[in-house]
């Protein structure tokens, strides 16, 4: 069945201004955002209860220059996020949508903050990698569960129409490739043509999808995909129809530290406040600070395809903020010693080697110095006992690879020019991570689904007025 199809030859059921695939962080914020500019959306949702790979993220939005930073005497500006951004991405991001994310970041927290009563506080005891100011928003519970069911709560409270398990399979497109409408399949089976004056594609990337994995990102083909499973890449396959321009499909989120077999994430909390990797073998294979991202490869090429996190009680009470790691100190996942020595035993890892590691970075800890590796380490870094190890392997999170679009979220054709109603948000974008997972900076992900997901959604609305006030 072919996935675009031409409009002439369908009978519309129904039609609505504003049409959103997918209700995770990026259709939730596209809805709120239209619906604000006066403009009504309906959301169209696979799942039965939205969720998303945003009910699994940790929830935490990298935004620079908002009034909880400025709360706590952090300096930071969009420019410094922007900077931050390219750095890690290594100048591969587009530029115009780098600047676009940055700049509305702070804007974004701050507008689901008062309008819509999302209690954010920026984390201030610890950084992620690649941030040179504290900037990352989360939620009191630091769980994307609690950030998707206050985007819904307020897409309720604003009247949104979510059509939960129902799932869009075709875009119905004009030769000049507006979106006129799309198939929508309902839980009943029963089949629905909904058309209308713009489409927003919010329907994550195609890490849900094995073959499309393998295609694109081979080095994660047998990893564990992490996110929701409904995430097929229906976005790029329609995309593809359509004539639009794709860009960095080998890019991705991954991440070098879910403990296994528990499948839960640890924060990378632990590594940043002084913690580190040990593999089967007891050894240290890497610096650990350039990012979690890039970590889920390396972890993967170690011996058996898992190793240690390996940390103490301080930083326990760091990483305790977030829900995932309470859950797996409760699954004992989280081993315990009083000596390096019995956590060796503990861990089944050569008590030799691993202790020779452990007091050659506790040296330069208390020295403060850098390893063979690159790392830098800090006296306020050093490990007491208790001493903990959680055994983790590396996992895909989320494709970066997506939909090209210009600053306001539209989707842009191979040459260039956008497309007259089609808007992209979130995974169903081409990221700022640049082509490869070492270009994912912490916080790229919801950083594009929210504040893409709102300019798209502000974007459509005006288009929409304009083309009303223009008829009337
Ligand atoms: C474990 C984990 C931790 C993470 N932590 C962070 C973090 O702390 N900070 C950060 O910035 N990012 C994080 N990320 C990445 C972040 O979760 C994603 O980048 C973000 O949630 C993407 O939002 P989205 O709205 O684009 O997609 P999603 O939230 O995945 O929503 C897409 C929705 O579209 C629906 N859908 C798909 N196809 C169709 C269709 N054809 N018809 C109808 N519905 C459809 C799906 O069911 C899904 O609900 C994390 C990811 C994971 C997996």
């Amino acid at each position: 069945m072919s996935t675009v199809v031409a409009a002439a030859d369908e009978k519309f059921n129904t039609h609505v201004p504003v049409l959103i695939v997918g209700a995770g962080a990026a259709g939730l914020c596209a809805a709120l955002a239209a619906k604000e500019a006066g403009v009504d959306a309906v959301v169209v949702e696979r799942d039965a209860v939205p969720m998303g790979s945003t009910a699994l993220s940790a929830g935490l939005i990298p935004a620079a220059g908002t009034r909880f930073q400025r709360a706590k005497g952090i300096a930071d500006s969009p420019l410094l996020l922007a900077a931050d951004i390219q750095r890690k991405a290594k100048g591969e991001a587009d530029p115009a949508v780098v600047e676009a994310v940055a700049q509305g970041a702070a804007p974004l927290v701050e507008w689901l903050a008062q309008r819509h009563g999302l209690p954010f506080e920026v984390v201030d005891n610890f950084n992620y990698p690649g941030h040179s100011a504290m900037r990352m928003h989360g939620l009191p519970s630091r769980t994307g569960l609690e950030l998707i069911d206050r985007l819904r709560n307020a897409a309720e409270a604003n009247d949104i129409v979510i059509l939960t398990r129902s799932i869009v399979e075709r875009l119905l497109v004009d030769p000049d490739g507006r979106i006129r409408g799309a198939d929508v399949v309902h839980r009943d089976g029963t089949r629905e043509c909904i058309g209308c004056d713009a489409l927003i594609l919010a329907c994550n990337g195609f890490g849900g999808n094995p073959e499309l994995v393998g295609r694109f990102i081979p080095e994660m083909a047998d990893a564990l995909y992490f996110g929701h499973a409904g995430n097929r890449g229906d976005a790029i396959t329609w995309g593809d129809a359509l004539g639009a321009q794709l860009s960095h499909l080998g890019a991705y989120q991954g991440h070098g530290s879910v403990a296994t077999p528990h499948n839960i994430l640890i924060s990378w909390a632990v590594i940043m406040q002084g913690g580190i990797q040990i593999n089967g073998e007891g050894r240290r294979f890497c610096d650990e600070t350039r990012g979690y991202s890039e970590q889920a490869a390396e972890v993967l090429r170690q011996p058996d395809r898992f190793v240690w996190n390996v940390f103490d009680a301080r930083i326990s009470a760091v990483a305790r903020q977030f829900e995932d790691f309470r859950k797996a100190e409760s699954a004992g996942a989280i081993l315990t010693a009083q000596s390096i020595a019995d956590l060796a035993k503990a861990m089944n890892v050569t008590t030799a080697t691993f202790s020779a590691e452990w007091n050659e970075v506790e040296n330069l800890k208390a020295a403060g110095g850098r390893d063979r590796y690159g790392r830098e380490f800090l006296a306020e870094q050093s490990c007491e006992p208790p001493y903990h190890a959680v055994r983790v392997t590396g996992a895909l999170f989320h494709t970066q690879g997506g939909l090209a679009v210009d600053s306001d979220a539209r989707v842009r054709r191979k040459d260039g020019t956008g497309f007259p109603n089609l808007f992209a948000a979130g995974g169903a974008a081409a990221g700022v991570s640049g082509s490869i997972a070492a270009g994912y900076l912490s916080g790229n992900g919801l950083l594009t689904a929210t504040v893409l997901g709102q300019l798209a959604g502000k974007a459509a609305a005006k288009q929409i007025s304009q083309i009303g006030r223009l008829r009337s």
